[in-house]
This record gives C-alpha cells, sequence and structure tokens, in this order.
C-alpha cells in the first residue's frame, strides 16, 4: 500500500524555495568571487516553467524580480495571474511566429531571436502595441562546425547579420546575445568553452552595437561556467524550482 502525499503547504514550500535560492544566490557569489567580479555583474532569471503562478508569487515575495518561461500558453497564463507583480518576464523558448503577438503582450526581453522572419514578426508586434522589446541573438554553437540544425538558434557566422536585422527594425532594442550549452558539436559536454566562445561573439557584436552587452548562458548544471566565462545573466529553473516532472 501506498501513503497519500503529503499535502504540501504554502508555508513549506516558501521555506523551500528560500533555502534553494539562498543556495544558487551561494553559488553565483562564490562564481564572482573566483572570477574576480563583481556579484552585481550577474542577474538571476528563474526559469519557472511547469511550475505554477503560486510559485512564482512566493519567489516575487522573497525578492525574484527576473523570471522566465518557454512555452507562450503557459507563460501568457501564469503572468496575466501574476500582472500585479514587480517582475520582468523573460521568454526563453524557441518561438514560432504565429505567437509573437502573444509573447510580447507580456515578455519584457525575447532571448530566443534566431531568424529574419521572426525580427520581422515581433517589431510589427512592438509596433502595434507601441511598445520597446529587448531582444537577445541566441546562437547555436552546434552549428558552428556545419553540424546542420539543432534546436534554435542563429549560427555563430550569421550572428552579426541578423543583429543588423534588429537594429535597423523599428521598437526593438538589440541587447545581446544568449545560448544554452550544446549537447551535440564540438563543445558537446564542454559548457566552459562554450561560453567563452559566446564572450567571443559577444565581443564582436558589441564592437557593432556597444550597448548590447546582455549575456545569456548558464542553467542549474553550469551557471560556474557562465559566470566565469562573462555571463551577465543566468537562466536557473530546476535548482530553484526543484527537478520538473516532464522534460521539457
Ligand atoms: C529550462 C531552461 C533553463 C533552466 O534550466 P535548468 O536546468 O532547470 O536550470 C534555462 N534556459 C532555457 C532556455 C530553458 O529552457
Amino acid at each position: 500500500m501506498t501513503e497519500p502525499l503529503e499535502p504540501v503547504t504554502e508555508k513549506d514550500r516558501r521555506d523551500e524555495l528560500a533555502a534553494n535560492l539562498e543556495a544558487v544566490e551561494r553559488r553565483i557569489a562564490d562564481a564572482c568571487a573566483a572570477a574576480g567580479r563583481d556579484r552585481s555583474e550577474v542577474t538571476l532569471i528563474v526559469v519557472t516553467k511547469t511550475y505554477p503562478a503560486s510559485d512564482v508569487r512566493l519567489l516575487a515575495d522573497l525578492g525574484v524580480r527576473n523570471v522566465a518561461e518557454n512555452r507562450d500558453q503557459e507563460a501568457a497564463a501564469k503572468a496575466a495571474e501574476c500582472s500585479d507583480l514587480p517582475l520582468v518576464w523573460h521568454f526563453v523558448g524557441q518561438l514560432q511566429t504565429n505567437k509573437v503577438r502573444s509573447v510580447t503582450d507580456y515578455a519584457d526581453v525575447v532571448h530566443s531571436v534566431d531568424r529574419g522572419r521572426l525580427v520581422t514578426a515581433l517589431s510589427s508586434a512592438a509596433q502595434r502595441q507601441g511598445r520597446e522589446l529587448d531582444c537577445l541573438l541566441q546562437v547555436a554553437l552546434d552549428k558552428e562546425a556545419d553540424e546542420g540544425a539543432g534546436r534554435g538558434g542563429v549560427a555563430p557566422d550569421a550572428v552579426l547579420e541578423l543583429a543588423e536585422q534588429v537594429r535597423a527594425a523599428p521598437r526593438l532594442r538589440l541587447a545581446g546575445l544568449m545560448t544554452v550549452a550544446p549537447l551535440a558539436g564540438p563543445y558537446a559536454g564542454r559548457p566552459r568553452e562554450a561560453f567563452e566562445r559566446l564572450m567571443e561573439i559577444s565581443r564582436s557584436l558589441r564592437s557593432l552595437e556597444p550597448t548590447a552587452n546582455m549575456v545569456s548562458a548558464g542553467m542549474s548544471s553550469d551557471l560556474e561556467d557562465a559566470v566565469a566565462a562573462g555571463a551577465t545573466h543566468v537562466r536557473v529553473g530546476s535548482a530553484v524550482l526543484g527537478v520538473r516532472p516532464r522534460l521539457r
């Protein structure tokens, strides 16, 4: 016979999130210290995908100011439920052009800009809504050695061309670069080298657009590598909220 699961009270959940946040905060602070960087150079974005709006609310109460989601349907509902909270919403998932109008309703920053058609769609949605949108170009480091299409992302040698498209697009602000440590290709299993390569691409981007200085890299398993390489934003999900019930 199996025992029914203990209901988790809001107090228990708050304590759990507080402890996890403290541990992640310590990891970021240690990584900054090891790299000789000031803690204020790195912003924690908590990835809340698959977790309920009640968790977002607890996180906001615990001082979190940046949250990220990767699926529009889930994100739109959660952002609506949490619209009274002082949060910056980041969209980090692969984005289809037919979802752009919805995403630009709640997202302040889109990390996954990877093609010209998406730039056009984001720009017209932002114009229609009369707002400015921060855009990061998602770099696919597994496309470096001509390895072909993996998940989302623009190949490193196409970054500057896409950057020019964002710069020319009304209501879009070119804010920087994002990557996910690749599972295939020359950087598989070498997140530190992957993030260092991203920083190199960031330097050439900044010579084109000095204010495009955001570098979004590092997740629960590799945030230290990202901070060591120079990331300005780390995206941490499971280390704060727990291991997700479903793989996404
Ligand atoms: C889910 C996700 C994260 C967070 O991953 P964890 O391993 O749970 O920290 C970061 N970035 C993107 C793009 C994600 O989809």
